[in-house]
């Protein structure tokens, strides 16, 4: 099977510190990837670069779609990689405080939607007709996310565990092919974490590929096919699950313990 995403030789340098070297990774559809690393690794620059928030230094990103030849995303802007199929949640949470949990899911759709200002001015029955779309679309996400109780909620009066949930359905909304979870688990208790491993799981079966930074082990050895280590900017292992907790690399810059516990 071919490559969903193909990352060759991604390198980014902010001012003397490279925050990423010389990276490849590839990752096919409706695969688990997490990224590990400890703090610093350069996880989060990896994804800022994925998704255009920052140009790379240099190196190739290929992204490939359904019947179409790999098209290079370097540099584009985020919008336009939305678009293309690839959507993110954020470390520290960026929702809308002040808008509404179905407002924030809506956001999501804008990518695949048509109207724009005079639309909205104008209210023809396009308009009409896609807007209810996007609620009906909106709330079947916050369904599956088990908020639509919630959807007249403020954002910002949501826990935190449901507030990362809710990322979750606004980057579903925008019909990725992959999705980037940037350490989705974090400040979520036991239960949610549980809820959160069926919730990822399900976004696979229907045949997305998901790329997991994530710090809680048991949730990485659980959920992925594959891991990928970084350090220092640079790849120190990559394979299944349990090559990688057993790998003397990866302990040592990792953990600095015997083995990766799980
Ligand atoms: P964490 O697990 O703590 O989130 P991380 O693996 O995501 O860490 P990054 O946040 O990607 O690591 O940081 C990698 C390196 O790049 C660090 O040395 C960091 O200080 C540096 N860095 C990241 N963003 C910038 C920036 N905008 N300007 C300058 N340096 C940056």
């Amino acid at each position: 099977m071919n490559p969903l995403l193909t990352v060759q030789g991604l390198t980014m340098d902010f001012g003397g510190i490279r925050a990423l070297d010389q990276l490849d990774l590839r990752i096919h559809p409706a695969e688990i990837v997490a990224l590990i690393g400890p703090n610093g690794a350069g996880k989060t620059t990896f994804f800022n670069c994925l998704t255009g928030m920052y140009p790379p230094t240099a190196g190739e990103i290929l992204l490939t779609r359904p019947g179409k030849a790999p098209k290079r995303i370097n540099g584009l802007k985020p919008n336009r990689i939305a678009k293309l199929g690839l959507a993110r949640t954020f470390q520290n949470i960026r929702l809308f405080p002040n808008m509404t949990v179905l407002e924030n899911v809506m956001i999501g759709r804008h990518c695949r939607t048509h109207a724009r200002i005079l639309g909205a001015i104008f209210r023809n029955p396009a308009t009409i007709r896609e807007e209810e779309a996007t609620i009906g679309m909106s709330f079947a996400l916050l369904k599956r996310i088990g908020l639509a109780d919630q959807a007249n909620a403020f954002a910002k009066n949501l826990p935190y565990g449901a507030q990362r949930r809710l990322e979750i359905a606004r980057a579903l909304a925008t019909e990725p092919s992959l999705l980037l979870l940037d350490e989705p688990a974090a400040g979520m208790n036991p239960q949610e974490t549980l809820e959160l491993n069926g919730l990822i799981t399900s976004i696979r079966a229907e045949g997305l590929a998901i790329l997991l930074i994530e710090h809680d082990m048991k949730m990485v050895m659980r959920l992925s096919d594959h891991v990928f280590v970084m350090d220092y900017g640079r790849k120190i292992a990559e394979g299944a699950p349990d090559e990688v907790r057993h790998n003397p690399a990866v302990i040592r810059a990792y953990l600095g313990e015997e083995e990766v516990h799980a």
